[in-house]
């Protein structure tokens, strides 16, 4: 049996998957390896078992080879004939799934100022994987890449142009599961899928995309995956001159800004309880009915801006854990968009069911999955090759 192998690298933790090496993958094993740099932890989860290991110290540098080694049994002599990284940052130059070589490594470290947050622990783990695997395919899938050829107007910050030659332009994030949620459309709606499209994804991190045609044409991420909608702990769109404000006269420095607008802002910020969605539906408090008014406000906001610029809107997409989870929060969306021709049938947005809309806007609940983004992309670099 030959099987694909998925990353997706982040600060303290590294998901993996296993894929059948199917033309279509089928998934395996699914894991992670959390609290990585303290004593990190090894979570597998195959059809038959959940299993829980304590590991001791790994690091960015070693997980992959720790992750491999555990799931040596689980591959029953079988190998790993493709790995595919998701990849936070693609610039301009990547924007498609891409070949990973010591000259591409080196391109996207270049894009380290881009994505400071992200990128250093992408790189470390391609650059581990590649050691574990030196003679297997490794394909970059990039975040950005869903969004690239937007117009300029999608594209651009209205500051001197340039900064906008040297990259700083609206790149948009969150590609592979727009990209996903796209293909699912095209899948299982193909009459409304080359339509118009806003496709929302409510994780942890939050943002929309407009797309035509199967085409992402604009993002509510731009830069960086701070801006657009609040999201857990992140603020979202917010006024430059705030963090004027918090430099000049609370004398913050860049670090201590990050950290308010990444890790204390967004609905924890609003709610001063948490930052799970969940939490908040069940405490009924006012700052956390607030958080989610506040919450729900800014996605009605941005089904309008995504809407104006596909002029008009066909369908809207629910997606990730709080869109394929929380009937509150899609109702609280979509009860004030009637104006929109958006409207949903209250007892199948309560089912979670597939299709939720009683308007002229087709309204959708599509669970994303962007690892099956990566492990297609894998199986097409793999028969490329052969
Ligand atoms: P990530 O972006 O880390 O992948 P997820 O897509 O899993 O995150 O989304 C996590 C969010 O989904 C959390 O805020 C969580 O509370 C929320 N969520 C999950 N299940 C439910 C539910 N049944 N009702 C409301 N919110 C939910």
């Amino acid at each position: 049996m030959s099987f694909y192998f998925t990353l997706n690298t982040g600060s303290s933790s590294v998901k993996f998957t296993l894929y059948k090496a199917l033309e279509e993958p089928e998934l395996f094993i699914s894991g992670m390896v959390e609290r990585l740099g303290l004593s990190a932890r090894l979570r597998v989860r195959s059809q038959s078992e959940n299993v829980v290991q304590e590991l001791g110290k790994v690091d960015h540098d070693n997980a992959v080879s720790v992750i491999l080694e555990k799931l040596e049994p689980y591959l029953q002599g079988g190998s790993v004939v493709g790995v595919g990284h998701r990849i936070v940052h693609g610039g301009n130059a990547f924007y498609r799934p891409t070949k990973l070589t010591p000259a591409v490594v080196e391109e996207l470290e270049k894009l380290i100022p881009l994505a400071p947050l992200h990128q250093p622990f992408s790189i470390a783990t391609i650059r581990a994987a590649m050691q574990v695997f030196p003679d297997v395919v490794q394909v970059g899938c990039f975040d950005t890449a869903f969004h690239a050829g937007h117009t300029f107007c999608n594209d651009a910050f209205a500051i001197p142009r340039r900064f906008y030659e040297e990259g700083v332009r609206r790149y948009g994030f969150h590609g592979l599961s727009f990209d996903f949620i796209s293909s699912e459309m095209q899948r299982l709606f193909p009459e409304v899928a080359n339509g118009r499209l806003v496709i929302a994804h409510l994780g942890n991190g939050a943002s929309m995309c407009a797309v035509r045609e199967g085409r992402s044409i604009n993002a509510t991420t731009s830069f960086s995956a701070v801006d657009g909608l609040p999201m857990g702990t992140r603020c979202g769109r917010l006024d430059p001159g705030v963090m004027l404000y918090l430099m000049q006269e609370k004398q913050l420095s860049a670090k201590e800004i990050e950290n308010v607008i990444y890790r204390e802002s967004g609905l924890l910020g609003l709610s001063e309880e948490s930052a799970d969605m969940r939490e908040l539906e069940q405490s009924g408090s006012t700052f956390a009915n607030e958080a989610i008014e506040y919450y729900c406000y800014q996605i009605r906001r941005e089904v309008g801006a995504m809407a104006a610029s596909l002029e008009g809107v066909d369908a809207l997409v629910f997606s990730a854990g709080v869109g394929e989870n929380s009937a509150r929060v899609r109702r609280q969306v979509c009860e004030a968009l009637g104006f929109f021709g958006i409207a949903i049938d209250e007892e199948k947005n309560n089912a979670n069911a597939v299709e939720i809309g009683a308007g002229s806007v087709r309204v959708f609940i599509i669970p994303t999955n962007e690892e099956q983004v990566i492990a297609r992309a894998v199986a097409g670099m793999v028969s490329l090759s052969q």
